[in-house]
């Protein structure tokens, strides 16, 4: 059977969002579980555009907040295919809010979502290629592998950690805990 590449824009998805004081804290800032579950749905719709199937979030990549988001913001999430293996793929998210009266723009966070395809019957299931057409595209791809080869290392290399060792024991001290 020939392979299927899609291209990027057939995926991309894009998000404003006027954000309303119910979603706000005491002091005004909209709450950071407001803006995941947005970069969650724009994640799903993302790859679910992309495999042509309803998918499911596998992991996401540390979510950092770089700057508040205020009440009457207009927020704007961006989503676009990343990286494609079989039947995962990577969406590469950022989150932008825009001060209406002062036109003022900042970049609130970026994220990495790993989406699994499924099928109605509810198993893992192939996905279409993609089409790198940018130096932008190609540098995503990279950057996705590096990412997930980085978070493999990781998840070895702790594994191999006995911590009730009196050596990573030590290391506890200068933290604010209490060993029973
Ligand atoms: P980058 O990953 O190093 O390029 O960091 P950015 O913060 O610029 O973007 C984060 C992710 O958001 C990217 O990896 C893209 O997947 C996605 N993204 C960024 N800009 C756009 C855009 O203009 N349109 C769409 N659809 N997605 C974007």
């Amino acid at each position: 059977m020939e392979k299927i590449f899609k291209h990027k824009a057939d995926s991309e998805v894009l998000i404003s969002q006027l954000m309303l004081p119910n979603n706000s804290n005491f002091s005004g800032k909209i709450h950071g579980g407001f803006i995941l579950s947005l970069m969650d749905q724009i994640a799903f719709a993302c790859a679910s555009k992309h495999s042509g199937n309803y998918c499911v979030t596998a992991s996401v990549n540390t979510v950092d907040f770089l700057s508040p988001i205020e009440v009457g913001e207009l927020v704007t999430l961006k989503a676009s295919i990343n990286y494609v293996g079989s039947s995962s793929m990577e969406v590469g998210i950022r989150v932008d809010s825009e001060n209406i009266r002062t036109g003022e723009r900042k970049h609130c966070n970026s994220s990495y979502f790993i989406m699994v395809a499924k099928d109605e019957f509810g198993h893992t299931t192939k996905i279409p290629g993609i089409v790198l057409e940018s130096d932008d595209d190609i540098r995503r791809f990279l950057k996705s592998v590096k990412r997930q080869e980085q978070k493999s290392a990781k998840k070895n290399q702790m594994s191999e950690i006995n911590f009730h060792s009196q050596e990573y024991l030590d290391q506890l001290k200068d933290y604010n805990v209490k060993i029973l």
